[in-house]
């Protein structure tokens, strides 16, 4: 039995038009595959609606709160009958989305009394929008002759109780997943499941990170024996480098599971980070397409890359980044810098993007997310008090507003004379380049630069991937 597992995001469930070509696209895959699982985010900006209104009520603000909340039943309802008509079986989908918005309405009038959005509610809240989505396109699908059923995901995928990064326990959810899925396969239903989310196992709804409807695709994927997993944008497929940032960027036809997730590591959007693990035990291929685009082939991820001349593949770039760096010349030979360095970044709970050593051991830095910078020092001059006292380390210093920009290719580190490209382009460009790190996966090369030079250092670098 063929099995194709189908994730669309948000502005491919985005509008009624978007969804009636999701319809098609569904509807041509089954009479090319024996099941068909699809995987929905929110329509487009919902997420974020429901989590700004979240944070709205927190702040007393409820007269916005409550707009959010009228805006997203008219967008949903609207949509529902345009794809659906006004039918019975409509108006039963309608009083679904309707008491998800009465739940919307609770949860932020909650957290309006106690005056803040913890991590779960944010999590409750924010499930809201995939909840409402899967019930929209599942009608589509039944309206338009495609047997279809929504599936709640917080139903089958059991994840720790990390909200806002919660990660799936197995084997509970592969199993589960298959108790709920295969049925309705036997029947020849169309499962229409929601993407980012999952529940602890006491029932409490998390999420799975931002973006992490691809994840939720390669995790059905894997627990249904896909095939393939395909991931629908908005784009043609994984490009040289962002669209946005440069035009004449090109679709790339294939890589391996190591380029993508460097790629998405550092900071190319069009596929969650996490999306690659689910599948690279069992090489389930991803592919990664564009639903205003369904004739083209996307771009494909397997276990090795096409042969091609180019060593530089793509250029990503992460911003609102800060750059810290621990120094002194007392540092050398003192037990334990960095292990303390870093257990004190930990214990604030920051996310360490890239680190990176000086020979001489005169210095560590390394790369967070701006928003982290604060605790971080504080814990660094906490846990280093006698080092600073004692001048074995003379400062702590943070630079702000850096970005990273990362080449990506199979090819960087077996080819001589890659990285010598990577900083004369940059020097050409006049770009100062502030630490150098080489990715754990072998296939990059980051620069960590100003975030005023990001964008110069990104154009000059894509045109070696276009070279
Ligand atoms: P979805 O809602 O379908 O998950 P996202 O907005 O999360 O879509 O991701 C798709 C977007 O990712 C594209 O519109 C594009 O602007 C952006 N993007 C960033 N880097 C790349 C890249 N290297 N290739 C293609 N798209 C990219
Ligand atoms: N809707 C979620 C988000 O906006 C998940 C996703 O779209 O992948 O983050
Ligand atoms: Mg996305």
């Amino acid at each position: 039995m063929s099995v194709l597992a189908m994730k669309f995001g948000g502005t491919s469930v985005g509008s009624s038009a978007a969804i009636g070509m999701l319809c098609q696209i569904v509807h041509d895959q089954k009479t090319q595959w024996d099941n068909v699982a699809v995987v929905v985010s929110a329509m487009s900006g919902v997420t974020d609606i429901l989590i700004n209104g979240a944070n709205a009520a927190a702040r007393g603000d409820k007269a916005s709160a409550h707009a959010s909340a009228d805006a997203l039943r008219s967008r949903h309802i609207t949509t529902l009958h345009e794809l659906a008509g006004e039918t019975p079986e409509s108006a039963a989908i309608a009083q679904q989305i309707g008491a998800l918005i009465s739940e919307y309405e609770l949860l932020i009038q909650a957290v309006g009394v106690l005056g803040e959005a913890s991590p779960r509610a944010l999590d409750a809240i924010a499930s809201l929008g995939e909840r409402m989505s899967v019930r929209l396109v599942a009608a589509a699908l039944q309206a338009k002759g495609t047997p279809a059923q929504a599936i709640d995901a917080n139903t089958v995928v059991l994840t720790t109780a990390e909200f806002g990064n919660g990660a799936p326990i197995y084997p509970q959810t592969r199993d589960q997943i298959q108790a709920a899925i295969l049925p309705l396969f036997a029947q020849g239903i169309t499962p229409v499941i929601t993407g980012f989310i999952g529940a602890t196992a006491s029932g409490a709804i998390t999420t799975l990170g931002r973006g992490g409807s691809d994840y939720s695709g390669a995790i059905f994927g894997e627990a249904l024996d896909a095939d393939e997993v395909d991931i629908y944008t908005d784009v043609d497929g994984v490009m040289t480098t962002d669209p946005r940032l440069v035009k004449h960027a090109k679709v790339l036809n294939h890589l391996s599971y190591a380029e993508m997730s460097e790629l998405a590591y550092f900071g190319a959007k069009v596929l969650h980070p996490k999306t690659i693990r689910p599948v690279i035990e069992r090489g389930i291929p991803i592919r990664i397409r564009n639903t205003f685009n369904p004739s083209h082939l996307g771009t494909l991820v397997t276990r090795v890359s096409e042969p091609t001349t180019h060593a530089i593949r793509a250029v990503t770039v992460i911003r609102n980044m800060n750059l810290i760096t621990v120094e002194g010349r007392g540092m050398i030979g003192v037990q334990g810098v960095a292990a303390r360095t870093f257990s004190a970044v930990a214990h604030a709970g920051a996310n360490v993007l890239m680190i990176s050593q000086a020979s001489s051991e005169q210095s560590i830095c390394f790369v967070i997310p701006n928003q982290s910078t604060a605790s971080v020092i504080t814990e660094l001059e906490q846990s280093l008090k006698h080092e600073l006292e004692r001048g074995d380390i003379d400062r702590v210093k943070s630079r702000d507003e850096v970005v990273i920009v990362t080449v990506v290719g199979v090819g960087i580190h077996e080819r001589p004379g890659v990285a010598a490209k990577v900083f004369s382009a940059i020097a050409e460009a006049s770009v100062n380049i502030l630490v150098i790190a080489q990715g754990s996966s072998e296939c990059s090369i980051s620069i960590v630069v100003a975030a005023s030079d990001g964008d110069i250092a990104v154009k000059a670098l894509h045109e070696l991937a276009l070279a």
